[in-house]
């Protein structure tokens, strides 16, 4: 048991749930350990009745993956929260500390708003606002700790790549992606691979790293959406490979960007660490992007990363389906642990995705049957565009892959 340790090295401490006597335990943590990092503080934690983020998704992939008997109490690490000398490995303490202060008053100065970007439309103060947040990033600090000897980490709370080091983004108060990365350095681990498949642009990343030889950024992401960085010429100083795709983004175009792109460039830079963000509203039935996907996009990738580190992070992201993101985060697992994945849940799993409710949305007025009943989606094959193509051949020549 080396929990104190950590935590003592890493400035964090135990969530609540870990408060009722769980223990991290880092002795399986071999190369072919598969670890869960979860929280209770995910659970009925919303960012207001409006906002995106009203719906849950952490607790809806653990009590899924729990009622189909896929997580059990030797998978499952409780996310200690970080505390603020942790957060400040990449955030400015003065940020940290009007976060904290936040969370303590439940609202903030014109100053604050002004300064921080906090109590805006998209990052609203709520009643978790620094503790929900520095969970997240405490699960990928520890993440990084307990990859030092190789394995496979799943935080699907974590991938908020749009914080800024002085600045909430996005929906994303802190960078939990920049201090996972950074806590894998700290343990001595060099040349990491990001890989991001959320539908935005990770600009909080790529700025963390921009000019790092030792970093390889890919990111596929929607053309012409927020946070509008990311274009196809920029490199963030050799660091990074950014595809914007078009609308409607299929399968198809998928795979063959995973093929093309995002495998070749992973295998030849040989990383010792694989960091992907797999968020989920890349989905075709996302309600704030406009891509196409199935899920089996998703886990074709997750699955295809694995054997290429001897290390792997897999983060979750954006997702704003609560059915969707549940499905799909909830299959992630079950790919890390090569179950295989049934076409028709058992009752207990449907009842998890019957249990959710999603107000204020069309979508979530009359779910169809198979956002209850399955985890996989039908396939979404389709054209490769020729954009696409062109885009594919000015990365690969300019990446020297031919
Ligand atoms: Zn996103």
């Amino acid at each position: 048991m080396v929990s104190r340790q950590l935590e003592e090295r890493y400035n964090l401490e135990h969530g609540q749930d870990s408060a009722a006597g769980v223990a991290i335990d880092t002795r399986h943590m071999d190369g072919g350990f598969t670890g869960f990092i979860g929280s209770e503080i995910y659970r009925g934690s919303s960012y207001g009745a409006w906002h995106p983020l009203r719906v849950p998704r952490v607790s809806t992939v653990m009590d899924l993956a729990r009622a189909l008997g896929w997580l059990g109490g030797e998978s499952y690490i409780p996310s200690p929260c970080a505390k603020p000398a942790a957060l400040a490995h990449w955030h400015d303490p003065a940020y940290i500390a009007a976060l904290q202060k936040a969370e303590a008053e439940q609202q903030v100065s014109h100053e604050t708003r002004d300064c921080f970007g906090l109590g805006t439309h998209s990052n609203p103060v709520y009643g978790e606002v620094f503790r929900r947040p520095a969970t997240g990033a405490g699960g990928s600090i520890l993440a990084g700790e307990l990859l030092a000897q190789g394995g496979v980490i799943y935080h699907p709370a974590g991938g908020t790549h749009h914080g800024m080091p002085a600045r909430a983004n996005g929906f994303c108060y802190l960078n939990d992606p920049v201090l996972a990365i950074l806590s894998l350095r700290r343990n001595g681990i060099r040349r990491i691979a990001y890989i991001d498949i959320d539908a935005h642009h990770p600009d909080g990343v790529e700025m963390g790293f921009a000019g790092d030889p030792e970093t390889l950024m890919i990111s596929v992401h929607e053309e012409r959406r927020w946070p509008f960085t990311g274009e196809l010429g920029e490199d963030a100083g050799g660091s990074a490979v950014n595809l914007p795709v078009p609308r409607g983004l299929n399968d198809t175009e998928m795979a063959l960007i995973r093929e093309a792109l995002i495998l070749p460039l992973v295998d030849r830079f040989a990383p010792e660490a694989i960091v992907l963000q797999c968020g989920a509203d890349a989905v075709e039935e996302d309600p704030l992007s406009r891509l196409s996907l199935s899920n089996n996009a998703h886990w074709k990738i997750v699955a295809a990363l694995r054997p290429l580190a001897p290390r792997y992070l897999v983060l979750g992201g954006g997702g704003y389906n609560p059915w969707s993101v549940g499905r799909l985060w909830t299959g992630v697992w079950a790919v890390l642990n090569g179950i295989e994945i049934p076409d028709r849940l058992p009752p207990e799993g449907e009842a998890v995705l019957r249990a959710i409710s999603w107000h204020g949305h069309r979508l979530g007025r009359n779910p169809p049957e198979h956002w209850f009943t399955t985890l996989q989606d039908a396939p979404r094959e389709g054209a490769v565009r020729p954009e696409l193509h062109d885009r594919l051949s000015f990365l690969r020549q300019r990446e020297g892959l031919g």
